[in-house]
């Protein structure tokens, strides 16, 4: 066991998904939303404590045997299509220069995301890695942790010393998957020499895929420890299911071994390489059409309420979440007790906060936000509460964390035949906790149906409470039927699904 080296920590996440309009701006990194601000020095630790988020985990670790940690900074932006050149290039010129400002550093743990693209590179992480490793040279151990989602590239394995990534999907393991980090760290500075090796998976699967409740992602984790225990000279094994909205050639997902024996890591990686392959036909997609999934969900609704999960146009998926396509199916197919969240609108959101609660607005609700094929939705609707967007989440994923989501509005469509309302907010921040629809008084148990603009993350706090969950393909920038995106950079040969055609 280490103690007393001085570790820098720092943190830098983006998912970038290219086919989305939005870019993201250093203005986005440095504000909060649900996630926290821009944070540098010693506020790091403070602002990190107790979070669900890989740093948090990492620091917590490493305090316990008495390191000694460097704060470099800390930043997150939502998902939205490429970070510009500006954003990314002021934001690791800070990180390299506090790298190099540092007097003595027995090692870097660095809080990436992994999908990462910049205007001008398509290996964010890579290239970041790269100029970490010239600052800081081939001697020290740089760890890294990435998000289930990453991208893994050649540079991000060939730069960092070791890479661990999350486990879970909705991500309940950010926090652990740190303190993971942190073990490995641990391994390293007590003179292992660890060998790492990446294969990448020769096809692309969707997010709505991706969950790790349901087969095949379920058993294909659940082997993982199950192999490293059972190896000698294996440290660890990941498998990252990639981000697959992000037209770079090394998109999709991976699976990363770590050991000091080499023929063990790569025996190791042919044999989950196979499980893998073999698991390919189990990928389900099962995605219904706004209008179908409205009907199936009022002939089910019972007791407790139906969940739609609005899956393409997730914000932290990159997806606008302004598109209408499912609020237009509830209201038009006459929902009872329907509610829909969040909808960003940060116009209609500040109108109905001038116009005060009990008025009623005419307002084209929506579809603002470039995404070709959405349009606003015009109705009249009533301001039946108002929220200043400051809340803290209450489900497992985000526990504890503090939403800054600017002036709410939970509106009322006046209409004859449905009952449906819409939770309007001021920043895009994917619906994953049931406190977003308790900020504005209402209480999601009591619903029918509850929609969603998130893909799976809100089955970790909504499916406990759900008759049943149906995904929807609505429009949106987050396709979940991936032949039906127009890749250009993918590498050759990769299947576009799960026994798909080839790019
Ligand atoms: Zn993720």
């Amino acid at each position: 066991m280490s103690t007393g080296c001085t570790i820098a920590v720092g943190g830098f996440q983006h998912e970038t998904n290219t086919f989305a309009p939005h870019r993201a701006t250093f203005d986005e990194f440095e504000r909060a939303d649900s996630w926290p601000a821009l944070t540098r020095g010693e506020a790091l630790f403070s602002a990190m404590d107790g979070l669900n988020i890989p740093i948090s985990g990492f620091i917590d670790a490493a305090k316990t045997y008495d390191h000694r940690l460097y704060p470099l900074l800390w930043c997150s932006a939502e998902p939205s299509s490429f970070v510009t050149s500006d954003a990314y290039e002021r934001i690791v010129d800070e990180f390299c220069d506090l790298l190099e400002s540092a007097d003595h550093l027995d090692a870097v743990y660095l809080d990436l995301h992994g999908a990462m693209v910049v205007e001008h590179f398509e290996d964010g992480e890579g290239e970041m890695l790269r100029r970490v490793r010239e600052i800081v040279g081939d001697q020290i151990p740089v760890i890294v942790s990435l998000d289930l989602h990453a991208n893994i590239t050649d540079a991000m394995v060939e730069h960092a010393s070791a890479i661990t990534i999350f486990r879970t999907y909705p991500h309940l393991d950010m926090a652990e998957t740190g303190a993971r980090a942190y073990a490995m760290l641990d391994k390293i500075l007590a003179g292992d020499d660890m060998i790492g090796a990446m294969r990448k998976i020769p096809f692309l699967f969707p997010l709505t895929s991706q969950c790790t409740d349901f087969e095949p992602c379920r058993s294909i984790y659940e082997s993982l420890e199950a192999v490293v225990a059972e190896t000698p000279g294996l440290s660890s094994i990941d498998f990252a299911c990639g981000f697959p909205p992000a037209d770079i050639a090394e998109c999709g997902a991976a699976l990363v071994v770590y050991g000091t024996d080499r023929a063990v890591v790569e025996s190791t990686l042919d044999k989950l390489f196979q499980q893998v392959l073999d698991a390919e036909p189990e990928f389900e997609n099962e995605l219904l059409g706004p209008g179908e999934a409205v009907l199936q969900a009022i002939q089910l609704s019972g007791k407790k309420p139906v969940v739609l999960a609005d899956a393409q146009d997730n914000p932290g998926a990159g997806g606008t979440s302004d598109t209408t396509g499912l609020l237009e199916a509830l209201v038009d197919e006459g929902a009872q007790a329907a509610v829909l969240a969040i909808l960003y609108d940060p116009e209609i959101a500040g109108q109905a906060h001038r116009a005060g609660e009990g008025a009623t607005l005419d307002a084209r609700l929506g579809g603002k936000s470039g995404f070709e094929g959405a349009d606003p939705f015009h109705a009249q609707f009533r301001v039946e509460a108002l929220g200043d967007g400051h809340f803290v989440y209450t489900g497992a994923m985000k526990l504890n964390s503090r939403a800054e989501l600017g002036p709410m509005a939970l509106l009322r469509v006046i209409d004859d035949h449905a009952d449906v309302r819409v939770i309007v907010g001021s920043t895009r921040a994917q619906c994953l906790d049931l406190a977003i629809f308790r900020h504005l008084g209402v209480e999601p148990t009591e619903q029918k149906i509850l929609a969603v603009k998130s893909t799976v993350h809100f089955r970790a706090d909504f499916d406990p409470i759900a008759e049943r969950t149906l995904v929807v393909a609505a429009p949106g920038a987050h396709p979940c039927r991936l032949v039906d995106l127009a890749y250009r950079n993918l590498r050759a040969g990769v299947r576009l699904e799960p026994m798909g055609p080839e790019h």
